[in-house]
């Protein structure tokens, strides 16, 4: 069987623009960012092959220039990409570099054969190696199995650049991009597997991070972006678990507004709303870094505190009744008060459910008492 290589090539440029047209479609208008960086990247892809096969017959320096622009743009979107699905990445800074210095000294230089296929194809291979590396750590949360299959994809198709780079600069082995050569046939055809999988592997990411939002929305409070009930349990088991496991403090506080179905009666619903939105805001400003808080739901709040015993429990409540105080008067024109319940976590307390029970117990206290008040369970 013989290879053509013009054919393979011709295959890939119209697979990419099949797949820039149809993935718009099926993956809808309402499309996160790395979504659209990933269309954008397949797009450049599609545009730079087709460049480089029009390169053959007309424009030869005009059109390859620009088709090593555009494949360089590509791997930057999807680098991009990666930015938004799994936080910031290495040497963001060199890649750019690296995007913008491969059509340019490949221009400059074109009238150099060995200089311009080893240029243009030693950068490649850098910014595919980069992009490759992008996939790796931090190696929690995200799923591996995409990241694997894309990483392998691109780093295939670095080691296949790279080699066109050093067999152009290096030896006279190597006519050009176009020709029958053993290397070129290899890289076509790992480069029209690379771009099915590649493809199948930046799908796969999609999905998960669709499927990571509506995890998120499950378990976020949609009036006070606050976690709600469910997140609050999840997330909070996991820190009862941590507090056992490191023998650490762990305190739990439970805050319901006071007379809050009279505040909806006198000023209405409305104003109730902003009353919660500001509640959850000055809980936000007065609890720490890695502290939980939760609309557990009405007019009820959870608060677990770790690294801390009931004396910070009572200096947290203090802090967020002073500041309610004021805040409430001065946005809402009355003031907003409430009563807590606070617990501290007790051997053989194994459940946050129990943990919350007794803080229920106290706030039910507190507010049996004459509200407006913390008490402590025993
Ligand atoms: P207490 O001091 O005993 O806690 O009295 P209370 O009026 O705060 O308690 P009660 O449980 O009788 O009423 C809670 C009220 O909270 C009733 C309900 O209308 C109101 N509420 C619950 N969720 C919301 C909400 O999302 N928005 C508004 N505006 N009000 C809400
Ligand atoms: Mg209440
Ligand atoms: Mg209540």
């Amino acid at each position: 069987m013989s290879l053509d290589f013009l054919t393979l090539m011709a295959v890939m440029a119209a697979n990419l623009f099949m797949i820039s047209a149809v993935l718009p479609l099926i993956m809808g208008r309402d499309l996160s960012r790395a979504a659209r960086h990933v269309q954008a990247s397949l797009l450049l892809q599609a545009l730079a092959w087709a460049a480089i096969i029009a390169s053959s017959s007309l424009w030869d320096q005009a059109l390859s220039t620009l088709s090593i622009a555009c494949n360089a743009a590509a791997q930057w979107m999807l680098y991009r990409a990666l930015e938004e699905w799994l936080g910031p990445r290495p040497l963001r800074r060199v890649l750019l570099a690296l995007v913008v210095a491969a059509p340019l000294g490949y221009t400059l230089g074109f009238d150099h054969y060995a200089w311009r296929v080893g240029w243009a194809n030693g950068l490649m291979a850098l910014i595919l190696a980069i992009v490759a590396r992008a996939t790796l750590y931090p190696l929690v949360l995200a799923d591996l199995r995409w990241r694997s299959l894309l990483l392998g994809c691109l780093a295939t198709s670095a080691v296949f650049t790279l080699a066109r780079g050093l067999l152009g600069a290096f030896t006279d082995q190597y006519p050009s991009f176009r020709t029958p050569h053993p290397v070129n046939l290899a890289a076509a055809l790992a480069t029209n597997v690379s771009l099915v999988l590649g493809t199948v592997a930046v799908l796969v990411a999609w999905r998960y991070e669709a499927e990571q939002r509506l995890r998120t929305l499950a378990m976020t409070d949609g009036l006070t972006g606050l976690l709600n009930r469910r997140g609050f349990s999840s997330q909070g088991e996991n820190l009862l678990s941590h507090a056992w496991r490191h023998r650490l403090p762990l305190t739990a506080l439970m805050l319901d507004l006071d007379h809050f179905k009279s505040i909806n009666d006198t000023h209405g619903h409305d104003t109730g709303d902003r009353a919660l939105q500001l509640f959850a805001r000055l809980l936000n400003d007065t609890c720490r870094s890695g502290d939980l808080i939760a609309r557990l739901g009405g007019e009820e709040f959870g608060v677990l505190m770790l690294h801390n015993a009931a004396a910070a429990g009572a200096s947290f409540d203090r802090r967020l009744r002073h500041r309610l105080h004021d805040a409430s008067a001065a946005e809402l024109g009355f003031v907003l008060d409430y009563s807590a319940g606070m617990a501290v976590l007790q051997p053989g307390e194994a459940s946050l459910a129990m943990l919350m029970a007794r803080a229920d117990g106290a706030l039910y206290e507190a507010k049996t008492s004459g509200r407006g008040r913390l008490m402590a369970a025993a």
